[in-house]
């Protein structure tokens, strides 16, 4: 009767795989790796070039696109030079 457990085993195994593969594919379609605010992409402040969280950032929206800051010095020193 052991390979039955072996088959169930299997089975549960191709299951999990299953489900995280399907969870990768998902994520994949839901995530857009710029434009959104999702946790774990991160976007370059253009003052000192350190790169943050978008959600964490001080952002500055300008000519239809948004510009990330780790700091409020360098939101202004950006607004001073453009
Ligand atoms: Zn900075």
């Amino acid at each position: 009767m052991a390979w039955m457990l072996r088959l169930l085993f299997a089975v549960l195994i191709i299951r999990l795989i299953w489900k995280f593969v399907a969870g990768m594919v998902a994520g994949a379609r839901e995530g857009r790796p710029r434009g959104t605010k999702t946790g774990g992409v991160l976007v370059r402040d253009p003052v000192c070039g350190t790169y943050i969280e978008p959600s964490r950032a001080f952002s500055t929206h300008e000519g239809g696109t948004t510009h990330y800051f780790c700091s409020r010095e360098c939101q202004q020193s950006f607004g001073k030079t453009t």
